[in-house]
């Protein structure tokens, strides 16, 4: 068997830059261990915000919002886009960065409005004030169904003429010298001009059987799902609560999402094996942290709560796109906790890349060649990582 192109992982990311591989013209296999978005995408809150500090990644979120809204006349299927808003809730430390961002996104075409203080009261009714410098709102972000939006590629992708497979793990990459040339399937071999590496927190062992170096951390993440008592006042929008360190994103009918952001530890984990149930103290931690802020929150009910994993790159930004030096290999990976919201752009970028050779100078530095060039993008953090 022979392809023009083979996709590892039917995540959003695979999943997405499939279709737009395929719509391009090229002959595409996808194959995919499990089902669509049973990896990382599958447990994802899915936030959807413009709420970033580069002018790369503001362009790419404010790309996917369109496609978000564009889903069910490009894909035939919509994404579960819920546009019910996003807030930055930041502290007094975190002000001048985000004063700064939002001028930057406004300059970008990006809608957003900054309050001083807990302020917009519509969408954070009875919330504690302490502590709350600032709040940014964005009109047009919230949240998607990940689950919902990777089927609509993959349904998409298979329109398109592409071939899927699931239940079909890739055991090792093929190599002849400085060529990528297919995978070994456990029914032998599948040979393609280009393997697109989107296996997420699997990238690493996957891009290792060929002898590729892959700097991925692969951390573990908890989440909870809250039913907040009925008949309480209670936020429509997402939440980044950079002040507390929480995030919540809502579910419908009083349920919320509800984790813990930046800053916080991350633990490192093999991926094949790691708890997959939330520990006891992060539950109680994140139930103490959000009845303090939303006293209308109090007497919450734990629904769920379970860890998944982040592929983490060394300046929490993805690796996407060919190598120098590698023909027939590009990565997308390291999705660093937020690579829901900007997977289908730069799946549609990386596509025109590798069918075109053309590709924006900024995009351009995506490549894991920015590792060996120490061209990282950001060499310290903090704000609004996730
Ligand atoms: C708990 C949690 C909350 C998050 N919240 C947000 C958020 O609010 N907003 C946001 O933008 N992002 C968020 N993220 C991050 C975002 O969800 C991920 O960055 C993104 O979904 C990663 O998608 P992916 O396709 O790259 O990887 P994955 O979804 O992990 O997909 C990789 C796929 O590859 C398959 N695979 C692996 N190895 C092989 C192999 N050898 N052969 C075949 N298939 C293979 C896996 O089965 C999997 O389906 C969150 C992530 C988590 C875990």
């Amino acid at each position: 068997m022979s392809y023009d192109a083979i996709v590892v992982g039917a995540g959003i990311s695979g999943a997405a830059t499939a279709y737009h591989v395929a719509k391009g013209g090229a002959k595409t296999l996808l194959l995919e261990r499990g089902e669509p978005a049973s990896g990382g995408t599958g447990k994802s809150a899915a936030i959807i915000r413009q709420s970033y500090s580069t002018p790369l990644l503001v362009r790419l979120a404010r790309a996917s919002i369109t496609m978000f809204e564009n889903a069910k006349n490009e894909l035939g299927r919509d994404a579960g886009f819920v546009q019910d808003g996003y807030c930055f809730v930041v502290s007094r430390e975190m002000v001048d960065g985000a004063k700064k961002n939002v001028a930057m996104q406004k300059s970008l075409g990006i809608v957003n409005e900054w309050s001083e203080g807990p302020g917009f009261p519509q969408h954070l009714s009875e919330i504690d004030p302490d502590g709350i410098a600032g709040v940014v709102y964005e009109p047009h972000g919230g949240y998607a169904d990940p689950v919902q939006a990777t089927e609509a590629y993959v349904e998409a992708f298979k329109t398109a003429g592409g071939e899927f497979r699931p239940r079909t793990p890739v055991r090792r990459l093929l190599r002849e010298g400085d060529r990528i040339t297919g995978v070994e399937l456990d029914s032998g071999e599948a040979k393609a001009n280009l393997v697109v590496n989107a296996a997420g927190p699997w990238a690493k062992p996957l891009a290792e059987s060929a002898g590729l170096d892959l700097p991925l951390r692969c951390v573990r993440e908890q989440d909870t799902v809250w039913q907040i008592p009925s008949g309480r006042k209670i936020p429509k929008a997402s939440i980044s609560m950079g002040v507390d360190a929480t995030y919540f994103r809502p579910l419908g009918q009083g349920r919320f999402i509800i984790g813990r952001g930046f800053p916080k530890d991350y633990f490192d984990v093999d991926p094949y094996n790691y708890k997959t149930s939330a520990d006891a103290d992060f539950i109680s931690d994140v139930q103490t942290r959000v009845e303090r802020r939303f006293p209308s929150f109090a007497g919450m009910k734990l629904i769920e709560a379970y860890a998944a994993l982040y592929d983490v790159t060394p300046d929490w930004y993805p690796f996407v796109g060919p190598r120098s030096g590698l023909a027939g290999y590009a990565d997308f990976c390291g999705g660093s906790g937020h690579g829901f919201k900007i997977a289908p752009a730069i799946g549609r970028e990386l596509a025109d890349w590798l069918l075109t050779g053309k590709v924006a100078d900024d995009f351009r530095q995506f490549s894991h060649d920015r590792i060996a060039a120490g061209n990282l993008f950001v060499q310290s953090f903090g704000g609004n990582r996730g």
